[in-house]
């Protein structure tokens, strides 16, 4: 019997994989909800998702949907289009003589293609962006667009970490991106599904079943977040703990706003806010514009915190809830009341993409070590990327265990 320790999408998944091998899976969670930071809510007027609003599409997410006979749909035309905030929107945040400036700066790619974009050894994506492009594109392109997916500070995030599976030559059948998909009843229709096939394929749950310590001759698979998982190995291995305790958790917080249909919209996918604009916030999703059957309503999702706010933490319902109504002001420019509004406050919600984080998985693919991990932590941060290591990591435990069996 494996057991998973944490019912979030990492768990799940992993779980998937597990059993579809035909091996037994138990999943200890130590609350009582499925689905660790994701779930999707329903009412009258909208649907609102706490954590993930779409899944990126490769063929390995395809194939899982098809296992799970679990129908899903992609974004809408109208979401090609994406905007930044620099005095106004804009799709292209440069002007003419910063855009010129940038061609001529990336010109030697023409003939170094990707070598000239490599990321160099334990450079901050600040740097690389100064390296490489120059410092009106690091401020208003490259910082806006990673802040609103990492929700870090860009001179402290590892190039390497962030970009260097760009740079990798790609081996035969690597996932293609197809644009993003979700559900119709969001992304916890995702959730219920896996577990709805789980259940149906003899994984048991245990909710409310905190594990507090990593148990001796038991195979353990720690599906928790890097924070969780350093508590969890600290008196086994307090080696890996240490590294993995030095990964700082990022605070973020969601502010949904439901407006009527008659409100203002941003005509699009979302906005992303680079810094100096007077706008706090990371970035907006403009979840009506990105997928059907979200409601009658439009709704939009704002988000704030990471490493550059970590103040968010603290702050209560309403003053986020202010905070995005006033941003919102600005890139309106109108104040419209929410018929609705909802706040999601995770004081960890993610892993900062930093050298810290770079250094304990390199130290941990290094190692080879006999603890299995999964999370948005090892392999990227996005349910795709997570996805995949499962697969693989489903691989090597059916192998590990066959050895020991032989
Ligand atoms: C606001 C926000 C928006 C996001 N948007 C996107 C997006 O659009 N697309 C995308 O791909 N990704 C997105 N992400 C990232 C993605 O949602 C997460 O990376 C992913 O959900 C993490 O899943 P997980 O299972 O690894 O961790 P979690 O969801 O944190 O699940 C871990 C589970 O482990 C349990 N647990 C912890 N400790 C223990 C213990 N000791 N014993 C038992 N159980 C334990 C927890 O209760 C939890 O249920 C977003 C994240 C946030 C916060």
């Amino acid at each position: 019997m494996i057991c998973i320790v944490g019912a979030g999408f990492s768990g799940l998944t992993l779980a998937w994989e597990l059993s579809k091998r035909g091996l037994a899976v138990e999943i200890w969670e130590q609350s009582d909800h499925i689905g660790g930071l994701i779930s999707s809510h329903r009412d009258e007027l909208s649907l609102r998702e706490t954590a993930a609003n779409a899944l990126i599409w490769t063929p390995e997410i395809e194939s899982l949907l098809q296992e799970l006979e679990l129908p899903w749909i992609p974004t809408r035309p109208e979401a090609k289009k994406r905007f930044f905030f620099r005095r106004g929107l804009k799709r292209w945040p440069l002007s003419f003589f910063e855009s010129l400036a940038l061609g001529i700066k990336i010109s030697p790619a023409i003939f170094l293609r990707k070598r000239y974009f490599k990321p160099k050894d334990r450079e901050s994506i600040l740097d690389w962006g100064r390296r490489v492009l120059t410092e009106a594109a690091t401020k208003f392109l490259l910082e806006p667009a990673l802040q609103g997916i990492y929700a870090g500070d860009i001179s402290k995030m590892s190039a390497s970490l962030v970009l260097g599976s760009l740079f990798q030559k790609k081996r035969a059948g690597a996932p293609r991106y197809r644009g993003s998909l979700s559900f119709e009843q969001g992304m916890g229709e995702l959730i219920e599904r896996l577990q709805d096939r789980l259940v149906k394929k003899g994984v048991i749950f245990r909710k409310q079943s905190p594990l507090e310590s990593y148990p001796h001759g038991k195979a353990v698979v720690l599906a928790v977040s890097a924070a969780s998982a350093a508590k969890i190995l600290k008196t086994r291995y307090p080696d890996l703990s240490d590294r993995l305790s030095r990964v700082q958790m990022l605070p973020l917080a969601s502010v949904t706003l439901v407006f009527g249909p008659q409100a203002h919209k941003i005509e699009g996918f979302g906005v992303l806010f680079p810094r100096g604009q007077g706008v706090r916030s990371l970035g907006v999703l403009a979840n009506s514009m990105i997928f059907e059957s979200r409601g009658p309503c439009y709704s939009e999702t704002w988000l704030m915190g990471g490493a550059q706010d970590l103040s968010v933490a603290q702050l209560t319902d309403k003053d986020c809830e202010a905070i995005a109504l006033a941003d919102r002001e600005k890139l309106a420019q109108t104040l419209e009341k929410p018929l609705r509004s909802h706040v999601q406050i995770w004081a960890e919600a993610l892993p900062h993409a930093n050298q810290e984080l770079k250094d304990f998985v390199d130290f941990f693919q290094e190692r080879q070590s006999e603890v299995w991990l999964t999370g948005n932590y090892l392999g990227g941060l996005g349910l795709s990327k997570i996805y995949s290591w499962n697969c693989g990591l489903a691989e090597k435990i059916q192998n590990s265990l066959e050895t020991k069996n032989d």
